[in-house]
């Protein structure tokens, strides 16, 4: 926008501006300037000293007054005859550059670009700033969280909220698996994306794989990402992040967004530091979990505690409701218990329980969870195993212990024990409270009891 009273003066500058690429917008009143910088929006204002009625510097602190308005760059055009205060005052006004006329057409144009070429930089530094105070603010609120899944929900929604991403999504994989599974998500259709419960598999040739595998950013347009997921379409670009937790490569974030080219390089330090700082809140919780999981073992038997497999058993219930696989769970008791207390005394009774243990230690699979809720009982959590596989499960357990002989000192013959067993499955009970799972494993074990015991129930 250029500020000046004198039309041929206008427009000879105009010309001059116009040829080197800029639009220029003319403002020949001071008293205008102001309500034409706030229609017109312009990158620049170049504002002529001595104007009619209001002058340059007046113009420009009324611009500087103005909270939209105060941070366009002003370049004043003074003329010969003023006083050297005159400039001083317009810099300090808030001018960023002057001019004397009569100004060469080269002059101008280059003090023009470098005007902009600093306003650009610090527009850029600014952008720069707000994102790394956004970053952290988002690294010390998760930072905090030691649950593994509330951490990874609040961050979601921490990056979309301070950083205004439309859409992230957290794929992990757990010990020892080659398959990523979507593990939160937050943003737009994000009930969509979590219901379609996407994956992928690190020698798969998906965008996600190929970023854990290279260990680098990758930033994707076209419709490429829809084929991760139904829950996906109208995605037109996106940014896959690689998440390092240790020395190892366990995840990816993925940053969605339905405009094209919505990221570049320029977001890369960014993403950066926010995986740095998601795989140290990830290992911090992974760390926790392992110490909270040596304080949750069964003394006795060395199985999980009561907490802890009751515990277990809502976080494998809800990765099942998000992966949509089956899940079964066994209950397990020892018949007529008090019967071999009584008889052969409290000794025996531990020695059974502690044999008991060691059998279900032995059967049951690498990925199912064992725990003993006290006393004689027990509870099995078995992740992606469905009815058939339960009682089969079940059936195996039972015959061992059957087979099982129980011998000590002051047993003159080998002790036989029985066991009688229930098992309850996902999707045969709804997937709506782990509650339910667990009182239906329990009605089954009391079937098998009022059955006749030693046997397994549905
Ligand atoms: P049922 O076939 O109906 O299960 O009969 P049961 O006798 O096994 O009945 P129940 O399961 O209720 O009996 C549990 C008994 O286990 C009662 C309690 O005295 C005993 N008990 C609980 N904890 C321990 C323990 O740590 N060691 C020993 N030896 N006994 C225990
Ligand atoms: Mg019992």
């Amino acid at each position: 926008m250029l500020v000046e009273d004198s039309p041929t003066q206008a427009l000879r500058t105009q010309l001059v501006l116009e040829d080197a690429g800029w639009n220029v917008t003319i403002c020949g009143d001071g008293n205008k300037a102001v309500s034409m910088a706030s229609e017109t929006a312009p990158d620049l204002i170049l504002l002529d000293m001595r104007l009619p009625g209001i002058d340059g510097s007046e113009v420009a602190r009324r611009l500087k007054d103005v909270p939209g308005l105060s941070d366009i760059p002003i370049i004043f055009l003074t003329g010969v005859f003023r006083e050297v205060e005159d400039i001083i005052g317009g810099l300090d006004q808030g001018a960023d550059d002057y001019l004397v006329k009569p100004v060469a057409d080269g002059e101008l144009v280059a003090r023009v670009r470098a005007c902009l070429r600093v306003r650009r930089l610090q527009h850029e530094l600014g952008r720069m700033a707000g994102l790394l105070l956004s970053i952290n603010q988002v690294g010390s609120r998760i930072s905090g969280i030691l649950e593994l899944e509330k951490l990874l929900d609040a961050a979601c929604k921490l990056l979309l909220s301070e950083l205004g991403y439309p859409s992230v999504s957290v794929f992990l994989r757990e010990d020892d698996q080659d398959e990523f599974l979507l593990v939160a998500a937050a943003g737009r259709n994000v009930e969509g994306v979590l219901a379609s419960a996407p994956r992928f598999v690190i020698n798969d040739d998906s965008l996600m794989a190929s970023s854990i595998r290279s260990r680098r950013i990758l930033f994707t347009n076209g419709p490429s990402l829809g084929k991760v997921s139904s829950g996906w379409e109208g995605i037109h670009s996106g940014a896959i992040v690689p998440l390092h937790v240790g020395t190892e490569t366990r995840g990816a974030l993925l940053i969605a967004s339905p405009e094209e080219m919505a990221f570049d390089e320029r977001d890369e330090l960014a993403l950066e530091t926010i995986a740095d700082q998601f795989g140290a809140a990830i290992h911090n919780a992974r760390l926790y979990r392992q110490m909270e999981e040596l304080a949750t073992l069964d003394s006795m038997t060395g199985l999980l505690n009561r907490r802890a497999i009751l515990s277990r058993l809502d976080a494998e219930w809800s990765r099942c409701r998000r992966s949509g696989r089956s899940l079964a769970l066994m209950s397990v008791d020892i018949d007529r218990f008090k019967l071999i207390n009584d008889n052969y005394g409290h000794a025996i009774g531990d020695d059974s329980i502690v044999a008991v243990a060691a059998v279900i230690r032995r059967i049951t699979r690498r990925d199912d969870f064992a725990g003993r809720l006290g006393g004689d009982e027990f509870l099995i959590v078995m992740p992606e195993t469905d009815r058939q596989g339960g009682l089969e499960a079940a059936e195996r357990l039972r015959v061992a212990v059957e087979q099982l002989e129980i011998t000590s000192q002051s047993l003159d013959v080998p002790l036989s024990i029985t066991l009688s067993l229930g098992v309850a499955s996902i999707p045969e009970i709804p997937a709506d409270d782990p509650a339910k799972l667990l009182q239906a494993s329990d009605q089954a074990l009391y079937r098998a009891k009022a059955f006749g015991r030693n046997r397994a129930s549905i």
